[in-house]
């Protein structure tokens, strides 16, 4: 990272950075990620025990072109010298960072400086002035996803986009699934997951097969005409057999505001399992390039050793 200003010293704890490692997570070129492995029943059907995830994009900003702008104030004013900062931010703090000033006119010489960006964001999150924060946006890619999971998900209406995969357009070759928390403990609960996959997935090729072989024989049930739309109504047919267990993929953006927001809601002990096991993960991934949009928050290991987040500034 080219950018090391932390917030207050104490605030990118080391327990978030050592579980970032633990989990695999890797950084590269500035975009990191939490893979996870693909496992095959007996059978051969594909299944993940865990969400990944990639950061696929983060804003670039660059302030240069505020020059002429800057210097069409009163010289008195200094504003140019705004241009003037030794102390280099992560992009999204940058970006928010300069958009709050504006509000002020913050461009002088007297204004806060980079250096005490964690200091201007701390007093932002405390009095709940997070409209500023919606100017950065951060897309993922998500995998090893139930639907269970993306129909919580995707409650999050306020600052957020979704591309999910769709059933209907996909045939069964991409079809995998995922495995809950509570059965991966080898037993027979994991047992009787495997059984379940291996049969899903066979019903739903059978059930695709034979739809497929009437309507092809000139059978009315589905009632298309052109090939790739036929294969769309066998798809979305067939699809009715698939289990919440059912992976999805998508390509989720939000502003850091929203991301926030998801990760107070779904990262506590209160969430359901495995959205809370995302919602850590993306946190983790969000803090290691904005460590002082995303240092403000505490990891907790529970009883029942999965992880939660909490933070002091609610609702920001
Ligand atoms: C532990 C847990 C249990 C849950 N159980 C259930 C359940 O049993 N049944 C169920 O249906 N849902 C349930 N939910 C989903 C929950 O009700 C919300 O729909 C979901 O968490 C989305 O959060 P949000 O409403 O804050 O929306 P977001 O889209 O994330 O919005 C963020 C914030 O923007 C504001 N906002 C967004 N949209 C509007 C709007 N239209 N009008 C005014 N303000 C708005 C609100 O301040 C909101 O908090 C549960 C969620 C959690 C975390």
């Amino acid at each position: 990272m080219k950018y090391q200003i932390k917030p207050n010293g104490d605030y990118f704890s080391m327990n978030t950075q050592e579980f970032f490692q633990q989990l695999d997570g890797r950084i590269t070129n500035e975009f990191p990620a939490i893979h996870a492995p693909v496992f095959k029943s007996a059978q051969n059907t594909p299944y993940l025990a865990a969400p990944g995830v990639v950061l696929i994009a983060k804003p670039r900003v660059e302030l240069s072109g505020l020059k002429n702008f800057l210097e069409g104030f009163d010289p008195e004013l200094n504003f140019s010298n705004y241009l003037n900062d030794p102390a280099e931010l992560s992009s999204g703090t940058q970006l928010c960072k300069m958009a709050g000033q504006t509000c002020y006119a913050s461009f002088s010489p007297k204004r806060t400086m980079n250096r005490d960006a964690g200091r201007y964001f701390k007093n932002i999150m405390e009095s709940g002035h997070g409209s500023v924060l919606e100017h950065a946006n951060y897309s993922f890619l998500l995998y090893g996803l139930s639907r269970s999971l993306t129909h919580e998900l995707i409650r999050h209406r306020a600052g957020f986009g979704f591309s999910q995969l769709s059933q209907r357009y996909v045939s069964g070759r991409v079809l995998r699934f995922v495995e809950r928390p509570e059965f991966q403990d080898g037993g027979k609960f994991h047992q009787m997951f495997l059984t379940r996959i291996d049969r899903a997935y066979a019903e739903y090729h059978q059930l695709a097969d034979a739809l497929l072989a009437e309507q092809e024989q000139g059978a009315a049930i589905l009632s298309a005409e052109a090939k790739t739309d036929l294969r769309k109504k066998v798809n979305q047919a067939a699809r009715g057999l698939l289990p919440n267990e059912t992976e999805t993929i998508m390509v989720i953006t939000g502003n850091a505001r929203a991301w926030r927001h998801v990760i107070e809601m779904r990262a506590s002990d209160h969430s359901e399992l495995e959205i809370r096991a995302l919602a850590v993960r993306l946190f983790l991934c969000l803090q290691q390039i904005e460590p002082i949009l995303f240092g403000d928050y505490q990891l907790h290991e529970l009883p029942d050793r999965t992880y939660s987040l909490t933070t002091a500034n609610k609702k920001v």
